[in-house]
């Protein structure tokens, strides 16, 4: 069955994979997570990639791996995935395969549910030596693809929910993850909470009332602020009661630009994440634009702020975009949304902080509506994309 996933058109800064090295080896850290004796025939064993972009990874974990687990009952699954992601894997399978730290910049060959890496490519085809395959690709069929029980079919749709199935018109469907959130989420396979010792570990490590902040630094798509905007934050956050720390994965986040700000991104143990989990567990809140490191918080129940584009969040029309989908399933807590474009905001900085202000004001009051902030481009469109959108989802 064709298989057709998101192929983002804007021009973008993902490195041209004709020009990627091709690896002599890959080395792989193997977590066991429990004491199942693996089975000698291959076709026992059933190895999952987990090779995509965070968003689409928690999408994975809490969905998506679970339904594909369903369907191999008694298998042994192995997860094969990235550097440091080992506890969102903990509860769900027999064995985690962590890829080395140094070829996390393979992460910058992904895109939503899939890459185009050769290296990645090549991984998923020798692990086939182990056991059966399920490339990182087809975790994204769920989210973006229904199914009906009746004649087979398998079609794209994940806009909204479908009643019928497109071929022999069946109700007897079962649908996208994407097209249907509000109904899965009741569903999700939540990643278990970090445990007692590593929560009483992390309230010894902020200072109350924290309040996390994950400063993209990635090169695929760009997208960054500046350290400068962070040093206002951080004074403005500061000035508002709060005891900023500063989170994230090294790979992907810039380094703290104020010096007495607890940079836990640099520490040795920010490669535990469940000691990430728990130090935003002990936070009012996180900040982040235009990220979607917002799914640590999501995934607490800690409640976040995020600056994103209306294209990505109101996917409504012919935009491929899916993150409103994406955190419609794994925010379990309350969701501060800022609509706001990257280029005129990196040109109005202190008109973001303004907002960041208004946003974080109207939390500390529970309001957590949506904010059009004026560095969309046009106001009057993105407030019809919203209606149109929250239209079609409901
Ligand atoms: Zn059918």
């Amino acid at each position: 069955m064709p298989l057709a996933l998101y192929n983002p058109k804007q021009s973008d800064t993902h490195p041209n994979h004709k020009d990627e090295k091709v690896l002599e080896s890959a080395k792989f850290t193997v977590y066991k997570f429990n004491s199942r004796i693996k089975p000698i025939r291959k076709d026992r064993i059933l190895i999952i990639g987990c090779f995509s972009e965070f968003g689409c990874e928690t999408v994975g974990v809490t969905y998506a791996i679970p339904r594909l687990i369903k369907r191999f009952p008694g298998m042994y699954i192995i997860a094969m995935g990235w550097y440091g992601r080992d506890y969102l894997y903990r509860n769900l399978v027999d064995e985690f395969w962590e890829i080395d730290a140094n070829l996390m910049n393979l992460r910058n060959y992904t895109f939503a549910f899939h890459h185009k890496s050769i290296n990645l490519r090549h991984i998923e085809e020798c692990a086939s030596k182990h056991g059966t395959v399920v490339p990182t690709e087809v975790l994204g069929k769920y989210a973006v693809g229904n199914t009906c029980k009746t004649c087979g079919a398998f079609w794209n749709e994940w806009r909204k929910t479908t009643k019928n199935c497109a071929r022999c018109g069946s109700t007897n469907i079962v649908n996208s993850l994407f097209g249907s959130a509000e109904k899965y989420r009741k569903t999700a396979k939540r990643i278990p909470f970090p445990s007692k010792d590593k929560f009483e570990w992390a309230k010894n490590v902020v200072t109350e009332p924290a309040v996390a902040i994950f400063a993209r630094g990635r090169k695929t798509y760009g997208r960054n602020l500046t350290p400068e905007f962070y040093v206002k934050l951080i004074q403005m956050v500061r000035k508002m009661g709060y005891h900023p720390i500063w989170m994230g994965e090294k790979q992907s986040t810039q380094p703290c630009p104020v010096p007495d700000v607890f940079d836990f991104s640099r520490c040795e143990e920010s490669r535990d994440l469940e000691k990430t989990f728990a130090i935003v567990q002990n936070c009012k809140f996180t900040i982040q634009y235009w990220t979607a490191s917002s799914r640590i918080a999501g995934l607490m129940g800690v409640p976040f702020l995020l600056f994103e584009s209306p294209e990505q969040i109101y996917c409504s029309g012919f935009g491929p975009a899916q993150e409103g989908r994406r955190l419609e399933l794994t925010s379990f807590g309350e969701k501060k949304v800022c609509l706001a474009h990257y280029l005129k905001s990196v040109k109005e900085q202190d008109k973001l902080l303004y907002y960041t202000k208004e946003a974080i004001l109207e939390m500390e009051q529970g309001i957590y509506t949506d904010m059009i902030t004026d560095l969309v481009k046009d106001q009057e469109a993105v407030q019809i994309l919203k209606t149109e959108y929250y239209k079609m989802v409901n």
